[in-house]
């Protein structure tokens, strides 16, 4: 099932992400965790790439896990900037093999000690190099690419940012997820702009529960999302107690997700981090809105 044509119902779905082990000894924890998750029977389950393709093989095999046993559409990321052709193409390969028919189409974060390299040599530079990669694989992928509305970190204005963006999805983007944010006023502005610039694709909102305290400082780290007033507040008063915290933050995202929707956006991903309880609670809380 191509994830694109989930896309247009009336109703609210949602979509988990999962992410996979590191090592061996942790894949039946995670496995477990992801077919937890999967039973929730999500509109689809996305499946992280380990920066650097570290864990590649077990994004496949919990991706193909999920799609057989329970049913349920994986979208598998894969990422470019540390491959050379060769590698990429041959996990190309194996996603087709694996029958896999959705991928979301990524850089990757380039490594610190690289930043300042030059590139001019690397066989892929840009997610939209990926891309046309994917499109020359005679397969029929529905393809997904990330997408920053605030601004990707290494961008100098958001203008600069939205050209990239509108030709990544010119290259054959079907489809866009956000970057985490906790402010949906910066979600509204940044549609607007991208429908101006003429980018008419889906694009779904990606939500992150903070449940935990130490969480906080290291999503402003890697998303360097904008937090609210509203959320430190309750970070300051619940963040020292785990169990408030965690049910502070899960309301935090419920109420984020029914505000997306009554303002018409009927498909959110949330970044569930392989917490079958936080997704599980989350879709109770939108159990009558969801209609499960
Ligand atoms: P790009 O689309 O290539 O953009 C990167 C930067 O380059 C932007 O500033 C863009 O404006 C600029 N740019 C693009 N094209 C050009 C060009 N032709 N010339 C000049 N500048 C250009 N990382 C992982 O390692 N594994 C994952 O599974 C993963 N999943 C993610 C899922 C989502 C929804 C998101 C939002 C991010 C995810 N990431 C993941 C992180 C992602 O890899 C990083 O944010 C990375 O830095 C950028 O990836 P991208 O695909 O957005 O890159």
């Amino acid at each position: 099932m191509k994830i694109i044509d989930l896309l247009n119902r009336e109703q609210l779905s949602l979509s988990f992400e999962v992410f996979p082990p590191k090592t061996e000894t942790a894949f039946e924890s995670v496995k477990e965790a992801t077919e937890e998750i999967a039973k929730l029977k999500p509109a689809f389950m996305s499946v992280t790439y380990g920066a650097g393709g570290g864990t590649s093989k077990y994004t496949l095999d919990i991706a193909k896990n999920i799609k057989e046993l329970y049913d349920v559409p994986t979208l598998a990321h894969l990422t470019c900037v540390s491959s050379i052709k060769e590698t990429v193409r041959e996990k190309i390969e194996q996603i087709k093999e694996a029958g896999i028919t959705n991928v979301m189409a990524l850089r990757g974060d380039i490594p610190a000690e690289l930043m300042d390299a030059d590139r001019s040599g690397w066989d892929y530079k840009y997610a939209i190099d990926l891309i046309h990669e994917l499109k020359s694989a005679n397969a029929d992928f529905c393809i997904g690419g990330a997408c920053y509305p605030e601004i990707h970190p290494e961008s100098a204005t958001q203008k600069d940012d939205i050209k990239r963006l509108k030709e990544k999805v010119d290259a054959g983007c079907d489809f866009l997820t956000t970057q985490m944010f906790f402010d949906n006023n910066l979600l509204y502005n940044f549609l607007y702009k991208i429908r101006e610039a003429g980018i008419t694709v889906p694009v779904i909102p990606g939500i992150m529960p903070i449940t935990n305290a130490n969480q906080v400082e290291r999503a402003i780290k890697l998303s360097g999302s904008f937090m609210p007033q509203r959320f430190k507040s309750l970070v300051d008063k619940f963040g020292s107690s785990p169990a408030a915290m965690k049910q502070a933050g899960i309301a935090y995202a419920t109420d984020q997700i029914i505000d997306l929707y009554a303002n018409n956006i009927t498909n959110v991903h949330v970044y569930s981090m392989n917490k079958p309880d936080i997704a599980a609670k989350i879709q109770s809380n939108l159990s009558d809105i969801l209609g499960k």
